[in-house]
């Protein structure tokens, strides 16, 4: 009998178990919401990126069946042939006035924003500078573009300005950042790399999915947070997170949406959006502008949360952000904190390498608009119990 000759990929996986890395995928039986039922347990969901609630919102569930009953289930082909419907082209000026930039070109993801734009706007003669915890379609698009890649330690500014000053002058280069570091929660220096940028002639770019919905006027994201307007070239947001739907998007200026569509390889070769997928992030556009008490209801949420973790002795490391890590160090313990969590009703994923770095693996958690004060402090009361377990906070801190 011929050998198996993926049987490497077994020994992979025992070696992932050793390490304690081996994640079964947990199952939602209904709606994403606060509270889930996930593997037939009813659990207070501190996993999501469902940050506003509205992947189960009315208006944004009307969208979506209206959508479908007049215009069907798929668009049939790429935006390039035959596959820009209306809705899209709707959905894209919506966005394009929202984010105050000439244009906007939706993609199927933002991972495929990400690698698409990086890939597509620089070549092999040109300079990608990027923060090390940058999001790995960022890395996907520098890898794609076989620019020459310069990574800077985590918001080192001082670092990334040693890296420009080394370049040769008037080499291309590509300044890029998250706004929001989906891993810890933390802010990109936006402010500083964009005077770097200027200083500098770079190409300005900011990742901001995790913050948009959630950072600037009407979660406009980071950009208008910081009163960055006009000095950041290209903006990458996500319609999948707090959107409550899917997809990602390009705004910049005219030329960069039009290059776009051109040569970013996966708007000429991947499928659009289904109709009622544009649909639903209209209406998501509908409800960031009429029902902002949703917004300060995440931070409020958020507030009462990290100060919770904080109080009970958690190292909750640098988050500005509705993500708040819990970070113990070692993933096997990781997973059994975030296991035993489970147990006690609180849905809070456990995240090790490569998704972080070896020896800083967490519990990931993030709040939503949407979870009540009850919720929360349930969440509070088991982490106090199971943290104090494993000897992850000492035992004597008195809870909340
Ligand atoms: C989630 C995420 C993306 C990908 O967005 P999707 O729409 O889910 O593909 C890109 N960048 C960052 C920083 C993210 O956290």
């Amino acid at each position: 009998m011929r050998s198996d000759p993926l049987g490497y990929l077994a020994t992979e996986l025992e070696s992932l178990t050793r390490e304690g890395l081996n994640r079964r995928l947990r199952v939602l039986d209904g709606e994403q919401g606060a509270e889930a039922s996930v593997d037939g347990r009813c659990v207070i969901n501190l996993s999501s990126n469902n940050y506003l609630g509205l992947t189960t919102h009315p208006r944004l569930r009307a969208r979506a069946i209206d959508a479908i009953e007049r215009y069907g289930v798929g668009s049939g082909s790429v935006r390039t042939i035959a596959g820009t419907m209306a809705l899209h082209m709707e959905l894209e000026h919506r966005l394009a006035e929202f984010k105050r930039t000439e244009a906007v070109v939706v993609f199927q993801s933002g991972v495929t924003a990400n690698a698409g734009t990086v890939a597509s706007i620089l070549t092999k003669d040109d300079v990608v500078v990027s923060d090390e915890l940058n999001h790995a379609s960022i890395i996907d698009g520098c890898r794609l573009s076989r620019a020459t890649t310069r990574i800077f330690p985590h918001k080192d500014v001082d670092a990334a300005r040693r890296v420009l000053r080394e370049l040769p002058a008037g080499q291309r280069t590509l300044l890029i950042t998250d706004g929001v570091f989906s891993m810890d929660g933390d802010l990109g220096p936006l402010p500083a790399l964009c005077d770097l940028a200027e200083e500098f002639g770079c190409i300005m770019m900011v990742d901001d999915a995790h913050a948009s919905g959630v950072f600037g006027r009407n979660g406009r994201g980071t950009v208008d947070h910081f009163d960055m307007h006009g000095r950041v070239d290209v903006q990458v947001g996500t319609l999948s997170k707090a959107m409550g739907a899917l997809g990602g998007y390009v705004a910049g200026n005219g030329a960069l949406i039009e290059f776009l569509h051109h040569r970013a390889r996966p708007f000429l070769f991947s499928t659009s959006h289904p109709p009622s997928v544009a649909a639903t992030c209209l209406a998501a556009l509908d409800v960031l502008m009429e029902e902002p008490d949703l917004i300060a209801r995440l931070w409020d949420n958020t507030g009462f949360f990290k100060a919770g973790l904080a109080a009970l002795g958690f190292d909750t490391g640098l988050s500005e952000s509705p993500i708040t890590p819990v970070i113990v160090g070692d993933a096997a313990l990781a997973m059994t904190l975030s296991d035993r969590l489970f147990a006690q009703g609180v849905f809070a994923q456990g995240i090790g390498f490569p998704t972080v770095p070896r020896g800083k693996a967490r519990v990931r958690t993030i709040v939503t608009a949407t979870h009540t004060r009850d919720q929360l402090q349930r969440a509070l009361d088991a982490f106090a119990e199971v943290g104090r377990e494993l000897g992850v906070i000492p035992a004597h801190v008195a809870p909340l």
